[in-house]
């Protein structure tokens, strides 16, 4: 058999449960076919900060989808997505512990959904990307021509977040990673952002190392 490059096949989309490991695998994609990373995660995290910052609660749904259409968010990055909040780079506060106690709450509200998948679909839509996300194959791009599903069972997720806390400059032991991450996919799969888009290859990473996932999903895109 002769798998030859990825015939152009862009976007690809990345969903799956937190710290399942699709920024891993995004990262890997975006470096092998030279697409930009886009990692949908952070239009969330930084309305949430700006909501935070402006004094505007979770339970306000109409303050908040007003912030939300009046928010000056700008998105930019080929390897690693960066986010301004008008002049202000905030990409290094997006993993504040407050932003990441209340960002599903905050995006949980569908208005403020409608305004961050327009914008998210205008920047996915300018370069070749891998996007990265929960609602990518099902929402934002249901006509992407790859779409993967990412999952892993509770304990490595809560491992490799309590891992990946410390170098983000935080502590949190798996425990607390545990808890933050089973009540975020809570209220992330209630709501109905969380789905496993039809057609998508699901990739259970519990056992496999990244490059293992990245060979698998190579083989999906290059011999499809
Ligand atoms: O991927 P990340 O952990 O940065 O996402 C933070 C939160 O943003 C998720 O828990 C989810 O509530 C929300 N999110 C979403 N839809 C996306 C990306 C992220 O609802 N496409």
């Amino acid at each position: 058999m002769s798998c030859r490059g990825n015939g152009g096949k862009y976007p690809i989309a990345i969903d799956g449960t937190a710290a399942a490991g699709k920024s891993t695998l995004g990262v890997a994609l975006a470096r092998r076919y030279g697409y930009t990373l886009f990692d949908t995660g952070v239009t969330y995290r930084a309305f949430t900060l700006l909501a935070l910052r402006e004094g505007v609660p979770a339970d306000d749904e109409a303050a908040c989808v007003e912030l939300a259409r009046r928010a000056d968010l700008r998105i930019e990055g080929q390897d690693e997505t960066r986010v301004w909040i008008e002049d202000e780079d905030v990409t290094g506060r997006l993993r504040d512990a407050a932003v990441e106690a209340s960002v599903s709450e905050y995006s949980a509200i569908g208005g403020v959904r409608e305004v961050m998948v327009a914008l998210q679909r205008e920047i996915a839509l300018r370069n070749p990307c891998v996007v990265v996300g929960r609602d990518i194959g099902t929402v934002v791009l249901p006509d992407a021509p790859v779409k993967f599903f990412l999952t892993a069972s509770d304990e490595t997720r809560a491992d490799r977040r309590a891992a990946q806390a410390g170098t983000w400059g935080q502590r949190q032991d798996a425990r607390a990673a545990t808890t933050d991450i089973i009540r975020r996919d809570r209220i992330d799969s209630t709501r109905g952002a969380l789905r496993q888009p039809e057609g998508a290859i699901v990739i259970d990473t519990t056992e496999i190392s990244p490059e293992a996932v990245v060979r698998q999903a190579v083989e999906v895109i290059e011999c499809d």
